[in-house]
């Protein structure tokens, strides 16, 4: 059993499951995290080969404190992230080289493009990587199980599941304190309150301190498969 994160961004598994991957790495599941895009236009006035350096510099420091068994960059450039034959193909390598059962990424519909392209390639590579004649790992013999983590605000996500991480949240503060550059979004936004409020939001629905929220794929052939198995790894 292993678990595979994959964000757009090099903060976004941190900010949205950093939490329940904690739980997941102190219950000794193996947990890899994989983020699409160098987060190159994250860095106002920073040349892209510079901001990618220290984004995904970062992004491997945080994965050290999580505990994490791998940390990986698919290659892409920030607000060019893609589904297309090329990366399912690179994305299912991984998978299989990994041998993750659960993936997680962000949910159908999210606000950034580079989101909702993370999006569309996790979900076609998880059947995708099952076929004969794609990328150069064997196949696959069965779909990995696929949860979707929180989107920013919460905005048009409508949880399955609220998994408590009030025991792990010192992990993931100290995980998004890694990300350094990104401590405030533009304007008077800041990462860390932005993520905390979301945290006691969905803790409040849950009855606890702090939380995280998933959904199901909703898809053949196992639609619950990744929040049943996210409850019975963190509760079970
Ligand atoms: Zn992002």
């Amino acid at each position: 059993m292993s678990v595979l994160a994959i964000g757009a961004h090099p903060d976004d598994v941190d900010a949205f499951c950093g939490g329940t991957l904690a739980l997941l790495v102190e219950r000794g599941v193996p947990v890899h995290v994989a983020v699409a895009t160098g987060g190159e236009g994250g860095i106002p006035g920073e040349e892209a080969e510079s901001a990618r350096a220290t984004r995904l510099a970062e992004g491997e420091r945080a994965a050290e404190i999580l505990g994490a068994a791998s940390f990986t960059w698919l290659g892409m450039h920030d607000q060019k992230a893609t589904e297309s034959p090329e990366s399912r193909a690179t994305l299912a390598d991984l998978v299989r080289r990994l041998g993750a059962d659960l993936l997680i990424t962000h949910p159908p519909g999210d606000y950034h493009a580079d989101h909702r392209a993370v999006h569309d390639l996790v979900f076609a590579m998880r059947i995708g990587a099952c076929a004969a004649n794609v990328g150069s790992e064997p196949p696959l013999r069965s779909a990995p199980d696929l949860a979707y983590m929180d989107s920013a605000q919460g905005i048009g996500f409508d949880p399955e599941i609220w998994i408590d991480v009030s025991a792990t949240i010192e992990t993931k503060w100290r995980m998004l304190r890694a990300h350094e550059s990104q401590r405030t979004l533009g304007g008077d936004t800041e990462l860390m309150p932005l993520i905390e409020s979301l945290a006691r939001f969905r803790g409040d629905q849950r009855g606890c301190r702090y939380a995280e929220a998933f959904r199901g794929c909703r898809s053949w052939p196992t639609p619950d498969g990744g929040i049943r198995r996210l409850v019975l790894l963190t509760e079970g």
